[in-house]
């Protein structure tokens, strides 16, 4: 293959090792047209692009860019086991967990994103959990809490250097909050600290719940800021970072999942920021209040997620977990926000001898559909370990999530062993279905010496079915067949 390495622009320590490689590129977003001649310079001519499912859709039947052949990852691999795969995405971290499952981490490369390879976390160097006086590099760790306090902007300067220290710690061995962590791992992380995920996860004064979650951690605190109102609530602290200009980009999150926000007295206003900033927000409600600004909030697509935590499939449940008779009034408002561009999660905690039986998880689970969600949260209550039943329970839910397409996601309080139980599951699901594709979807229903009998409707759009018979032999379909006779 001949490599152009002699483009404008600065070459990468790389370049002089990509002779001879054979390159793939992964991924076909707007700007990659625009920016071929720099990639190639850096990585070299790709022999074919590949990317995520819907782009490989895309180009199956004709060349991106008008020259260059699109093909799924297992099709890569398969005609170019040697490949070195260089990834085109401005953000890529779920593409580099793909990748990593099928190549090894030397071959994966990245033009945009700001990746390397080190024992990290997903939280780290770019999330805070914001708290009244301390916080926490992320939202999992119990040891990973910092006393602090001052304004917002020397309150993020803090964390700035809490997490360089902890970077640095990690990477020499020397000893620290995260050991131990199963968060922790080698892979594909931030080269860069860079603060765009501000979360506000633990309570502030004035934050407020209209439920009463049986599992719920956080109740003290709800009294103990009744009673003393010291420090900035959620509303000013948002206040007081909207009025810092360098945050105001579609960069930054921000997470509310303090308490019930439809409920904060000062809710409005919170959304009267959110609204006016360029910020992307993600929700933790529990969708028993229609709130119209929240609504507008909703229709701006600037929703990264919504996760509702509904944890039964019966009203009864519902009320016993949740000390208020209200599953009706969520289905609802469910159905009544418009979540279309909000890509809802609904979760299941599960909680022993309440709601891990099987009138509740299908209940949750025919919610589900009702109201369209396409992605559905595993969790337990933190970290308790899946009972036997709990995991039957778990493999009938994913068993029907994949069948009907809905995404099984995990939550973070999930034990480490319920977590590889769960991601196994998934895996295997999605291997089967990946045979399933690859083979066609024709079943053969008798077979009589020469003569098969499928049982199959072979008139479906861009249907391709090569069936090879030997002499004489009879082929029936049960079905429609359409026959391309110059073959
Ligand atoms: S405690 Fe775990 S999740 Fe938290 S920053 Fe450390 S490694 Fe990440």
């Amino acid at each position: 293959m001949k490599l152009n390495i002699s483009g404008l622009f600065k070459k990468d320590e790389n370049t002089a090792s990509n002779k001879n490689k054979t390159v793939v590129f992964y991924g076909m977003p707007a700007h990659t047209k625009d920016s071929m001649e720099k990639y190639i310079s850096i990585a070299g001519e790709p022999v074919a692009f590949t990317g995520s499912s819907e782009e490989v859709e895309k180009y199956k039947n004709k060349l991106y860019l008008g020259k260059y052949k699109v093909y799924s990852l297992n099709e890569i691999l398969k005609m170019y086991p040697e490949n070195e795969i260089w990834v085109t995405y401005k953000r890529a971290n779920a593409t580099a967990k793909t990748l990593l499952k099928k190549y090894s981490p030397e071959k994966i490369h990245f033009f945009e994103a700001d990746l390397e390879y080190k024992k990290s976390c997903d939280f780290m160097g770019h999330f805070i959990d914001y708290r009244v006086d301390n916080f926490s590099p992320c939202c999992v760790g119990k040891k990973a809490i910092e006393k602090t306090k001052g304004s917002v902007a020397e309150r993020i300067a803090h964390w700035e250097k809490y997490v360089k220290k902890l970077e640095e710690d990690i990477k020499n061995g020397v000893p620290n909050v995260c050991d131990g962590c199963k968060h922790l791992k080698e892979g594909f992380y931030r080269k860069n600290i860079k603060l765009d995920y501000i979360c506000f996860a633990t309570n502030h004064p004035g934050d407020v719940c209209n439920l009463r979650c049986s599992y719920c951690f956080v109740q003290n605190r709800f009294e103990n800021f009744k009673k003393n109102q010291e420090g900035l609530t959620t509303y000013e602290t948002i206040k007081q970072l909207s009025e810092m200009p360098e945050y105001n980009n579609s960069n930054i999150t921000i997470e509310l999942s303090n308490g019930e926000l439809c409920a904060n007295k000062h809710c409005n206003e919170i959304f009267d920021i959110l609204l006016k900033m360029k910020w992307k927000a993600r929700f933790v409600t529990n969708m028993t209040i229609y709130n119209e600004k929240f609504a507008e909030f909703l229709k701006t697509g600037r929703t990264v997620n919504v996760l509702t935590s509904l944890d039964s499939g019966t009203p009864e449940t519902f009320k016993k977990i949740k000390q208020v008779d209200c599953l009706n009034k969520v289905v609802e408002n469910l159905k009544k926000y418009p979540l279309e561009k909000a890509n809802l999660r609904l979760k299941y905690i599960f909680l022993e001898g309440i709601n891990d039986n099987e009138k509740d998880v299908m209940g949750f689970y025919n919610i589900v559909k009702d109201v369209n969600c396409k992605v559905i949260m595993i969790s337990s209550d933190r970290c308790k370990p899946l009972t036997p039943k709990m995991r039957d329970l778990v493999v009938e839910l994913v068993k029907k999530a994949k069948k009907d397409g809905i995404r099984v996601s995990k939550s973070a309080y999930l034990s480490r062993q319920d977590d590889k139980f769960i991601d196994n599951l998934v895996s295997e699901e999605t291997k089967e279905n990946e045979k399933q594709t690859d083979n066609s979807i024709c079943k053969v229903i008798n077979v009589d010496g020469k003569k098969i009998t499928l049982d199959a409707d072979l008139l479906k759009d861009n249907a391709k079915y090569v069936i090879i018979l030997g002499e004489n032999s009879n082929i029936t379909i049960n079905g429609n067949i359409c026959i391309n006779s110059d073959k």
